[in-house]
């Protein structure tokens, strides 16, 4: 079951600035900064009430951010949707028709599994998120 918005993620060019732009002129407290060498990505994390905001900038020219980047630009990169259960709800989702992005969840920032859904099947243009906590 679908609980709630978890966090946005939004891709930037240079995190330095991006950080410097929600803590700085937002006045909101920075959480945390993490590398997901795997993932070729470095995050930094804000919380916005109940829901956080990472910024999502690339390690380098192969990351999935670069070329999300190269080919869209900055902007919002996906929405993550804490589910209660990823087993039960990607079998439900599976079973309604909605593809997942990968076979099996991947270990996302802080350690949590997470699966995405197929953009083609979200019906909103939106890369969707599952995340269980
Ligand atoms: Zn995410």
């Amino acid at each position: 079951m679908v609980k709630k918005i978890d966090h946005i993620g939004i891709a930037v060019e240079n995190l330095d600035s991006a950080v410097a732009f929600w803590r700085d002129s937002l006045g909101m407290p920075l959480q945390g900064i993490e590398e997901l060498p795997a993932r070729g990505l470095k995050i930094a994390f804000f919380k916005v009430g109940e829901v956080l905001v990472e910024l999502l900038a690339p390690l380098g020219p192969e990351s999935e951010i670069a070329k999300f980047l190269e080919k869209r630009g900055p902007g919002m990169h996906h929405l993550a949707l804490e589910s209660s259960s990823l087993d039960e709800d990607v079998a439900g989702l599976k079973a309604k028709g909605v593809r997942m992005l990968s076979e099996k969840p991947a270990l996302g920032a802080e350690g949590f599994p997470i699966i995405f859904m197929h953009p083609k099947d979200s019906a909103c243009g939106v890369l969707m998120e599952l995340i269980q906590k």
